[in-house]
């Protein structure tokens, strides 16, 4: 399998992939070793797992770079990406004593009634591009604190950032056997949902996402989907700041080029501030500089995916064909590597795909909306439920309007945000089930109930 580098098309490196016969074996591997893991104590694997974070840090700068070389995010955002990486094994190593540990429920001289949380046993893990840092360790870090055995499949075009983390866990001192990165694309994906694993924990896109939880429905194990959005923001007219606000939600729809799960992907701006912030939103989309994305200055780099200019290309031309104006961008760029102009679009509706479908790249769709009634029905207007935004300069008008939309986060005066204390979990197309905050720890584990009767 070649991995090609978006910003240059050059090969990279070739990478031997799995055969159906080598994913047996990982497998076997991976099931004799399992219950040993499990016996080692969770405080022995909580150190285990801050070497690895350790690593990361010690590694960055080489981490970053292959990431970069890989998927044409820009290295300033690379080296993010890993720092908030670190953040989030930081934040599962210090709590995984606190929410995986046994608890006492309830004890009196006749009962004791205790809850523990018992590994899953091999999980299979298949993995995103966008930010294979972080959906990873979302992932295998807890399933690994949990006891779990992992077999993780990268995505075919982060495989070489998946082979470092695999390099980095097994010189952290998680034991070969337990974690083994299976190489290749959708293909040894549909391979690992023949095998009986015990749980299956996958990051990507909806179609796949339903393809994997009806493959594997009859097997009754856990499986957790995080899936795609159509995120939307509403900004009312009684923000403070306005051209502070527009500078972060273009960020919050462009940043990773729009590749973000959880990026902006519809904006709605109410009618008496829509100009003022039209005005200061482009300023800072056309501020921005595009190109070779291992220079300091770059903010958009690469597409990672050269088909994906494809699907751009036809949410632009869907959109004009049904009288949407461009203000700016809208074609892919002329010459080496797989560039799209960034893209704003007004005078949109939602008979528009730049409205209704992922964009998953560098294109917004802005509304002008007449108050925050119309905004609510149009941001509740969508198959997805990741996240959504309300700009406002108090709570009590956008906690309501949160409120009534079926997400998995709701934001007040931010936006494109992720926290390791909170549940990450997506609704209807957006996915099922949670990672992150002691949910995601637990996610990871069978609760057993104690009845102990007795007092020896
Ligand atoms: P994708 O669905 O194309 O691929 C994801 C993974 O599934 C890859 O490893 C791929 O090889 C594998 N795969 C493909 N077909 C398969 C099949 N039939 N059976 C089993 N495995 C298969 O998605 P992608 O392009 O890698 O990722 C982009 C998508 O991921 C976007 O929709 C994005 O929003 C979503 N995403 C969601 C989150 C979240 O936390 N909710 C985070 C990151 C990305």
């Amino acid at each position: 399998m070649n991995i090609i580098n978006p910003a240059t098309e050059e090969i990279i490196a070739t990478l031997t992939v799995d055969s159906v016969e080598s994913l047996k074996k990982k497998y076997s591997e991976l099931k004799d070793a399992q219950k040993q893991w499990a016996n080692v104590s969770l405080a022995e694997r909580v150190s285990i797992l801050m070497r690895f974070k350790e690593q990361l840090f010690q590694e960055q700068s080489l981490l970053a770079a292959t990431l970069t070389a890989e998927t044409g995010k820009p290295l300033q955002q690379a080296n993010n990406e890993i720092s908030g990486a670190i953040k989030r094994v930081e934040w599962l190593t210090a709590n995984a004593l606190l929410y995986l540990s046994d608890e006492v429920l309830r004890k009196n001289e006749v009962f004791t009634e205790i809850i523990s949380y018992e590994p899953l046993g091999v999980i299979g893990n298949i993995s995103a591009w966008n930010y294979p840092y972080l959906v990873g360790v979302n992932v295998f870090v807890p399933a690994l604190l949990a006891g779990n055995a992992v077999l993780y499949k990268p995505s075919e075009f982060a495989a070489n950032t998946g082979l470092q983390i695999g390099r980095l866990l097994r010189e952290a001192g998680v034991p070969e056997a337990i974690f083994q990165v299976a190489v290749g694309g959708g293909d040894i994906g549909k391979e690992m949902l023949k095998l009986p694993l015990d749980g299956y924990f996958f990051t990507g896109s909806y179609p796949t996402g339903k393809y994997i939880y009806e493959q594997v429905a009859t097997k009754m194990v856990p499986c957790q989907l995080e899936l795609g959005g159509k995120d939307p923001i509403y900004i009312t007219e009684d923000i403070n700041e306005l051209k502070a606000v527009a500078e972060a939600t273009a960020d919050g729809a462009f940043y990773n080029n729009g590749q973000s799960c959880c990026s902006v992907e519809r904006i709605y701006v109410h009618e008496k501030i829509y100009e003022e912030y039209l005005t200061a939103f482009l300023a800072q989309v056309k501020a921005w500089k595009l190109g070779d994305p291992t220079r300091d200055d770059v903010y958009f780099g690469a597409i990672t995916r050269e088909a994906h200019l494809r699907v751009l290309e036809t949410q632009v031309a869907d959109a004009l064909a049904k009288g949407a104006t461009l203000l700016t961008g809208g074609k892919v760029i002329k010459g080496r590597g797989y560039y799209f102009e960034p893209t704003v679009l007004v005078n949109v509706t939602h008979d528009m795909l730049v409205m209704r479908e992922e964009s998953f790249g560098p294109i917004i769709g802005i509304m002008k909306v007449k108050d925050d009634a119309e905004a609510l029905a149009l941001m509740q207007d969508t198959a997805y439920g990741l996240t959504a935004g309300v700009y406002a300069d108090k709570q009590e008008r956008a906690l309501p309007i949160l409120r009534q939309l079926n997400v998995g986060s709701g934001y007040w005066n931010c936006c494109d945000r992720v926290s390791p204390a909170l549940p990450w979990s997506g609704r209807q197309h957006s996915g099922i089930g949670a990672t992150l905050s002691h949910q995601g720890l637990r996610a990871f584990t069978k609760p057993k109930g104690w009845h102990l009767v007795g007092s020896k």
